[in-house]
């Protein structure tokens, strides 16, 4: 009989990427405090107002794994809902550069937001099944972050 390739072999399981939205609302300001503030504003233009400004964030975070055998799922999403809220409810409403502990060394750029959702949410979540975080801070600006480093 004729081996098929499409078909998976006994011990292959099929891979599944599951994806949850949350959105938070939060301040902040962009600024380098090594440079000037006239560097600053070359840098960041309206971004470093001293005073900040707010974004209705989006974020969308995708899992990759494994069905689990009793619940065919591979997550359920009220628990990754959850485990999102609970991570995003610490910013939300907040000055993220200055009332949360991580903006205070790392600017408070849409990839450091990202970089914070992807450290904390992979603290909560199974060992590894974090695949992607995407954090929107516009209609038209959209980050993405996979834990890669290089
Ligand atoms: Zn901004």
């Amino acid at each position: 009989m004729a081996h098929s390739s499409s078909k998976p072999n006994t011990r292959s399981a099929p891979v599944f990427y599951v994806s949850r939205k949350e959105t938070f609302s939060a301040g902040h300001r962009l600024v380098n405090p090594k440079l000037s503030e006239e560097e600053n504003w070359q840098l960041f233009g309206k971004c470093t107002n001293p005073n900040g400004h707010g974004h209705n964030y989006r974020v969308k975070i995708t899992l990759r794994g494994k069905q689990d055998p009793k619940t065919a799922m591979v997550m359920h999403l009220s628990k990754v809902k959850e485990l999102l809220k609970s991570v995003l409810e610490p910013l939300d409403h907040k000055n993220l550069h200055m009332d949360i502990d991580f903006f205070k060394i790392n600017m408070s750029t849409t990839e450091n937001t990202a970089r914070y959702i992807w450290n904390e949410m992979d603290k909560v979540l199974p060992n590894g099944i974090l695949y992607e975080v995407k954090v929107s801070s516009t209609d038209n600006n959209t980050f993405v972050y996979r834990g890669e480093v290089e």
